[in-house]
């Protein structure tokens, strides 16, 4: 991409650019948190607009000069709103946990109760884990995913619920594969009069384009991240109901941010309004298409699919039933030696360090992004099989590697 000026005044920032630029073309971005954005999202989010102070809200601000900022929050607002039906949408949170933080922040006081999934089984740091925020402000106790099946052990979180009488439950992951059933955790949290925080962050696209169910509307806050499985850039969103809308926002500004960061809203906004194309529809079902592909290609090759397979964009894999004396951390370099860029993550159960645990976790998103239907994503996972058999032999790292870079120049990004 054009960068005449960073070249001019930074050499050494825009060779690290072109780097990251060169590094996303020729790999497979497996993360499962991950995405490309469109060129069109980029140059909004690299625009004059990150010159702009705007504290406050369209139409409300503490700085003059504000009409083009607001124009382009508003457009982000109704975008979001038309996207996935909530009464009133925040789009200011500079990231997903700092979205969470402000639905904490509206309605909890220090030393209040959050029952939230344990972060081993694919809960969120920002779900009250000790070295977070959440977990040094709140009291916090977990729930867990059923060790047999991998799905959410719902009668257990209903058993917890009764017994912990928290504050807020939160439902939403970073690594669960399956449906989420938000009308059932809604039930529990009513039952013993708490809210519930649903935080979509990994599932936003799917949600948008109605190929996961959505818990808007049900859960009394729905939290978001914006370049996940939507390509809107990095950042943040919150959504509620008319009755919590004016504690979010404060919340938000002044509660837990200052100026919002005005160019991430103006990409919001473009990606936004791509998502709202027919084709974004056409896309997230091919991500869960794929990402079903891709847990069939592990389980035909004996790898044990956590819960048995996938309703979203990821799949987790515990390596121990299949390769007990291969971590995840060990998968994760061999397979990056390749081109084949994913993480290592932990699973129900974890006998290893969150460092160096049991699994790995893959994504879709990407690299659907770049055009890969169910035929590439099988083979990729028959590379991903082949290194994880064979981490230390040069020659099958070799050929996958050969095969990886001419996958990606089949189907280019940028250029
Ligand atoms: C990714 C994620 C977030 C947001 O993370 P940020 O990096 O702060 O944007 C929040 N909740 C869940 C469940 C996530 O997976």
């Amino acid at each position: 991409m054009n960068d005449e000026h960073v070249r001019a005044v930074d050499p050494e920032v825009a060779d690290a650019l072109a780097g990251e630029e060169e590094r996303q073309e020729r790999t497979l971005a497996m993360i499962a948190s991950e995405n490309h954005a469109s060129k069109a999202v980029l140059e909004a989010q690299g625009s004059v607009l990150t010159n702009k102070y705007a504290e406050g809200y369209p139409g409300s601000r503490y700085y003059a000069g504000c009409e083009y900022a607001d124009e382009v929050e508003n457009l982000a607002i109704e975008r979001a709103t038309e996207l996935w039906g909530a009464e009133h949408v925040n789009v200011q949170p500079h990231s997903g946990t700092q979205a969470n933080m402000g639905v904490y922040l509206a309605m909890l006081e220090p030393g209040d109760k959050i029952l939230s999934l344990d972060l081993t089984h694919g809960g969120h740091l920002s779900h009250g884990h000790p070295a977070n925020f959440a977990g040094q402000l709140y009291e916090v106790e977990q729930y867990e995913v059923d060790p047999e099946t991998g799905y959410i052990d719902y009668d257990a979180l209903e058993k917890k619920a009764e017994a912990f009488d928290p504050d807020i439950v939160v439902s939403g992951y970073s690594a669960y594969p399956r449906a989420v059933d938000f009308e059932r955790i809604q039930a529990v949290a009513e039952d013993v009069g708490a809210y519930h925080l649903a935080d979509i962050a990994h599932i936003t696209g799917l949600v948008a384009a109605g190929v996961h169910p959505s818990p808007v509307g049900v859960a009394d806050f729905v939290t978001g991240s914006t370049h996940k499985t939507i390509r809107a850039g990095r950042g943040g969103i919150i959504m509620t109901q008319e009755e919590y809308a004016s504690e979010i926002d404060k919340a938000v500004f002044p509660g837990g941010q200052g100026g919002p960061l005005m160019h991430n809203i103006a990409g919001k906004a473009v990606g936004f309004k791509e998502a709202l194309q027919p084709e974004f529809t056409e896309y997230a079902e091919q991500v869960v298409s794929n990402a079903k592909a891709l847990a069939d290609t592990f389980a035909n090759h004996g790898l044990d699919v956590v819960s048995g397979g996938t309703d979203t964009h990821l799949v987790l894999v515990d390596l121990r039933p299949s390769h007990p004396d291969l971590t995840g951390g060990t998968a994760e370099e061999a397979l990056e030696r390749t081109g084949i860029v994913l993480n290592a993550n932990t699973v129900p159960g974890e006998t290893r360090s969150p460092f160096n645990p049991s699994g790995i976790r893959a994504g879709t998103a990407a690299l659907t992004t770049r055009g890969f239907e169910n035929p590439e994503v099988r083979e990729v996972g028959e590379h991903i099989v082949r290194v994880v058999d064979n981490p230390d032999d040069e020659g099958v790292l070799g050929e996958v590697s050969d095969r990886v870079t001419e996958l990606c120049a089949a189907h280019p990004l940028y250029r």
